[in-house]
């Protein structure tokens, strides 16, 4: 097995300990201080300051902590700072098999939440590519309703939506969006998994919150997926065509949920949050009453205020 060892001091281990806190394994070989498993890789390490890295990523990780090997110690603030915790590109993430999740409509002021979990096996990386699944920011709304129309037939996926009337009730509960976020992202991910029938190499959470918080978000759910090749980055959709098809099956989603709103309200219901939002809102208040922006809306949203000044209410 490929392997790497560091000489570091105790201080450096208990950095260690803190930056692989989600990564823990809680059973220690013996001798070892501390044991974890983060993205392909194990790291372990002894009270004589050696560490060992083992795995196909043990490179990369032992990579993080060269500068705090004890031969460099001489300079240690210049290269102690900062850690980087999650390390774009994953190279690694191009051969997996993924469960990507990603979620559209967190800051629109009109319409839902919707998020979507989607399994993509590599072997159908040609496949999806060939349809058109890519980084779908940039991509105007018919071609993303044209090429989710056919991924919903080919991959397995899992759609959740929150209404409004929904949204609104939990945020006046005192729920913030990153903790409704996490329960939605947990729950898709959850259904997806009870219908997958081939295995995964992992699961890849386009980033919203830190991974620790993403966890204590959803630390009162019934049924949790924590696992230990769970990814969470940034920009994810260009990092693997889970995440892209998620993106557009839930913006898909969200278009659908637009069109049912404007369908009801007798006009269109523009997205964003911009001023010709709170023109919209101004013309749902004269239309259906104030009481209605409860079942259009994220009412919390300063457009809401924004649309009443502009009826001088
Ligand atoms: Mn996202």
């Amino acid at each position: 097995m490929s392997q790497r060892v560091l000489i570091v001091d105790n201080k450096t281990i208990e950095k260690m300990k803190e930056f692989y806190q989600d990564d823990l394994v809680s059973k220690l070989p013996p001798g070892a201080i501390l044991a974890a498993k983060p993205l392909n890789c194990s790291v372990t390490a002894y009270k004589s300051g050696k560490v060992l890295f083992q795995g196909a990523r043990h490179e990369e990780e032992a990579a993080i902590w060269e500068a705090f090997t004890s031969s460099s110690q001489v300079t240690p603030k210049a290269k102690s700072p900062v850690i980087k915790k999650e390390p774009v590109n994953q190279p690694t993430f191009r051969n997996m098999s993924l469960i990507g999740s990603d979620e559209v409509g967190t800051g629109d002021y009109f319409g839902p939440i919707t998020v979507v979990a989607a399994f993509v096996a590599k072997n159908n990386f040609a496949r999806l590519t060939e349809l058109g699944v890519k980084d779908s920011k940039g991509m105007k709304d018919d071609q993303i309703i044209k090429i989710a129309k056919q991924l919903i037939k080919e991959i397995p996926y899992s759609l959740l939506v929150l209404p409004n009337e929904k949204y609104n009730s939990l945020q006046a509960k005192g729920m913030n969006q990153g903790k409704m976020k996490a329960i939605l992202h947990n729950q898709a991910i959850l259904h997806l998994k009870k219908k997958l029938t081939s295995d995964y190499d992992g699961i890849l959470i386009d980033q919203f919150v830190e991974r620790g918080i993403y966890f204590r978000y959803i630390s009162e759910q019934k049924e949790k997926v924590q696992e230990p090749n769970m990814f969470f980055q940034t920009k994810a959709e260009s990092l693997h065509l889970s995440v892209a098809a998620a993106s557009i099956i839930a913006r898909y989603a969200f278009v659908k949920e637009m069109d049912k709103l404007s369908e009801s309200a007798g006009f269109e219901i523009p997205k964003g949050a911009g001023s010709h939002v709170d023109v919209a809102a101004a013309k749902l208040i004269q239309t259906h009453g104030v009481e209605a922006l409860g079942d259009y809306c994220k009412v919390h949203f300063a457009n809401t205020e924004k649309a009443k000044k502009l009826l001088k209410l």
